[in-house]
């Protein structure tokens, strides 16, 4: 189990304001990602089958191309839930039907679970007074039939090696943030993948079992820096990833028998994601929000993922990655639930004066194998909040920072790691290489490209902003031309200078 904090209080006081706005011309635009994946028509072409009775030109049932959202196609294909587009494509033709003339109407919209600000229907302002047009309708939850993200890929292998060096050097847990980017994923019919290229670790506290982060450090001054430094990149958020694991030797006998190292402690019989960690994801989601113009609000969902690094059945070390469902988010949002001591469950909180709870209910199949509605309180199954979501590496890894010589890894010291100018001379191949920074070689380009390495230099503050964008952009890009732009510039040369004489 891993122990987080977060500023709940913050986000939740966020949404009374935001979560009304309505459309708004201040929202962000889609992402270049939508305005492309919009256009696709995500149709699943089918060759001729057996059954086919007709040439090679003619077209049936069997060989027809099928919708993006086919039930069957993600049954044949093991894939778990629709993807958002799929997903839009299904609800945007049953909302905007060609053959109806109306204007357009946004087929999404967000889960709202407070009470209505400004009531027109003239009433006391609530919890004084309370209508049906102000008071949210109750919740059933069901399993959520689609995903905001489909598939998390991590750039490379030796990044998350780096991540997980923490563990295997301390024996403590660890958290971190990582940078990448969303493009469309092919292997789901118009799937979207959160492609991780490096992995922030914020300060934290460690321990065995469990980890605290720095309060607030969303938003932090540290936080913006180092997302300034990712921005320079072309990357952002996409996601947190933390460790849970144990070794083998320290648990005793029960568990030794696989062969692996690390003992399996999530699994179908345990929990996947618990109730503490899924408030944890929601409380990210609500922070970063997807901005679309196919909802009403202009916002639905988010694209922020949530990765697990524990032991999987064969007690090997193993990613696994989660979203919490749009209304797993929306009830955290709305201050409606929270952690139990069963990792598998979620509570439901008190009515108060400043919190209004609607009826909750989950649908589940029950004994008889018929579809019922339960009563979400005082607690309800995890399961119903989780979204589960792909991971994997590239065929052939093409990361974006590629340093021979990895910069150490920020906030270590408590394992004896620094992040010092003999770290950065030694990254820079200063010492042997002394002569060769006049130009930009091949290996000097590579040098700088670790992310680690440009956040420690932006903290230093000796490069001003633009020759700072400037050398995240050699890191990120390795672009020769812009390597040798960087060279020339006297506050890089003054940062070597610096760099030389401390070391
Ligand atoms: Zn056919
Ligand atoms: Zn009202």
């Amino acid at each position: 189990m891993v122990f987080v904090t977060f500023d709940a209080g913050a986000a939740v006081a966020e949404t009374a304001t935001a979560a009304h706005a309505g459309p708004s011309a201040h929202l962000p635009q889609q992402s270049a990602l939508d305005n492309e994946l919009e256009k696709q028509s995500g149709e699943i072409k089918r060759g001729m089958s057996s059954l086919c009775r007709h040439g090679p030109k003619g077209m049936c049932d069997y060989c027809r191309p099928i919708e993006p959202y086919s039930a069957e196609y993600r049954e044949e294909h093991g894939i778990k839930h629709e993807s958002f587009y799929a997903h839009l494509r299904k609800i945007n033709a049953a909302t905007n039907k060609p053959e109806l003339a109306h204007s357009f109407i946004p087929p999404l919209s967000e889960e709202r679970y407070t009470v209505l600000p400004h009531c027109s229907s003239g009433h006391k302002p609530w919890p004084r007074g309370i209508c049906s047009k102000c008071q949210p309708s109750a919740i059933t939850l069901s399993l959520q039939e689609f995903r905001m993200v489909d598939h998390v890929e991590f750039a490379d292998a030796r990044m998350v090696n780096e991540f997980i060096e923490y563990w295997r050097k301390s024996g403590r847990q660890r958290l971190g943030y990582m940078y990448g980017r969303f493009e469309a994923y092919t292997a789901v019919p118009l799937g979207v993948k959160a492609v991780v290229e490096a992995i922030y670790e914020p300060p934290q506290v460690t321990d065995e079992d469990g980890l605290q982060m720095q309060e607030n450090y969303l938003g932090s001054e540290l936080d913006l820096q180092v997302d300034q430094v990712a921005k320079a990149c072309g990357l952002e958020k996409v996601g947190v990833i933390f460790t849970d694991l144990l070794d083998i030797r320290a648990a005793g006998s029960q568990a030794a028998a696989n062969g692996g190292s690390v003992v399996c402690k999530r699994h179908i019989k345990s929990f996947f994601l618990s109730s503490l960690e899924a408030q944890f994801a929601g409380l990210h989601q609500h922070r970063f929000p997807m901005y679309t113009k196919w909802s009403e609000t202009g916002r639905f969902g988010s694209r922020f993922v949530t990765c697990v690094v524990s032991g999987n059945t064969d007690n090997e070390i193993d990613i696994a990655a989660y979203q919490v469902s749009n209304a797993g988010v929306g009830m955290v949002a709305a201050d409606l639930i929270e952690p139990s001591v069963d990792p598998n469950f979620m509570l439901v909180k008190q009515e108060e004066e400043t919190r209004y709870v609607p009826e909750i209910f989950y649908s589940k199949i029950n004994e008889y194998g018929r579809q019922v509605k339960e009563n979400a309180k005082p607690a309800f199954p995890m399961e119903y909040l989780l979204v589960t979501l792909t991971h994997g590496f590239p065929d052939r890894a093409n990361p974006m920072f590629r340093a021979s010589v990895p910069f150490p890894t920020e906030h270590r010291a408590d394992m004896g790691v620094s992040q010092d100018m003999n770290a950065l001379s030694r990254t820079l191949h200063l010492r042997e290489n002394d002569t060769a920074h006049g130009a930009a070689t091949d290996r000097s380009l590579y040098d700088v490209s670790d992310f680690h390495l440009l956040a420690y230099v932006s903290s230093l503050g000796i490069l001003p902003s633009d020759d700072m964008q400037l050398l995240a952009r050699v890191a990120s890009s390795h672009d020769v031309s812009a390597a040798q732009d960087l060279v020339a510039r006297p506050a890089w040369q003054t940062l070597l200078e610096i760099v030389r004489q401390s070391t």
